[in-house]
């Protein structure tokens, strides 16, 4: 199964992300986990890229993309793949579906998780995430159970440079300007599945997979 989780930030792509790796056993392709990881390991990429992520902006649509298409192309990604945080332009979109089509592939669903915005700002400035594990929390929705280390491997929790509340307006506004555009975009190709992302995250998991029928 190949599908999008499309939604604004904070609105839980990574979190319902991690438990269909286990439903569906395929990976998750997370662009702003590969950028950090870039940023982290100090890659020529990873330099460009920080200077966009720090501000909230969009990173250019020419390095995702081609970051993305050597993605989509390795084994792993035989029986399909979750994007989390791709595509996030019209013109990722758009690349999306011709390098699907060179693959003689195509879209299955694409999820679009809808969530308030004063609950995405709740979300965000609490956000956790593990630096060893990537397991992600939040000090007041789901917290750790020791105070800054993560539960499944111990590593130390911490909050991403970007999710502060400056960065966070900037981001949104982003989303709304840049990416929720896609959202009739996917609809009027009939792969539009609405999922309300409030409530329990096992609740929410449930109705992904209804979504899915999977
Ligand atoms: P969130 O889901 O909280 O918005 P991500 O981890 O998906 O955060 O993304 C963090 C940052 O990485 C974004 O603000 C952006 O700078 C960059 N980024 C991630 N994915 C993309 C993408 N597909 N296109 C452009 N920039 C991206
Ligand atoms: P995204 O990948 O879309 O940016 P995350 O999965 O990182 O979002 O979730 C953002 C924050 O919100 C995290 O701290 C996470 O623990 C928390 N969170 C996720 N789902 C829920 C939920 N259903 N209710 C409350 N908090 C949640
Ligand atoms: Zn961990």
């Amino acid at each position: 199964m190949r599908l999008i989780l499309l939604g604004p930030p904070g609105a839980g792509k990574g979190t319902q992300a991690k438990f269909l790796v286990e439903r569906l056993q395929i990976p998750q392709i997370s662009t702003g986990d590969m950028l950090r990881a870039a940023v982290k390991d100090g890659t020529p990429l990873g330099r460009d890229a920080k200077q966009y992520m720090d501000r909230g902006a969009l990173v250019p649509d020419e390095i995702i993309i081609g970051l993305v298409r050597e993605r989509l192309q390795r084994p792993d990604c035989a029986r399909g793949y979750i994007l989390d945080g791709f595509p996030r332009t019209v013109t990722q979109a758009e690349a999306l579906g011709k390098t699907l089509e060179a693959l003689h592939a195509s879209l299955d669903h694409v999820v679009s998780l809808e969530v308030p915005t004063e609950d995405l700002v709740l979300r965000i400035a609490g956000r956790r995430t593990c630096r060893n594990c990537g397991a992600m929390y939040h000090v007041r929705f789901s917290p750790s159970q020791t105070d800054g280390r993560c539960d499944a491997c111990g590593g130390p929790t911490y909050q991403r440079e970007d999710d502060r509340e400056e960065t966070v307006r900037r981001r949104l506004a982003v989303y709304a300007d840049q990416t929720a555009p896609l959202i009739s975009l996917y609809e009027a190709q009939g792969l539009l599945r609405r999922v309300p992302g409030t409530g329990e995250i096992g609740e929410i998991f449930h109705r992904i997979t209804t979504a899915l029928g999977a």
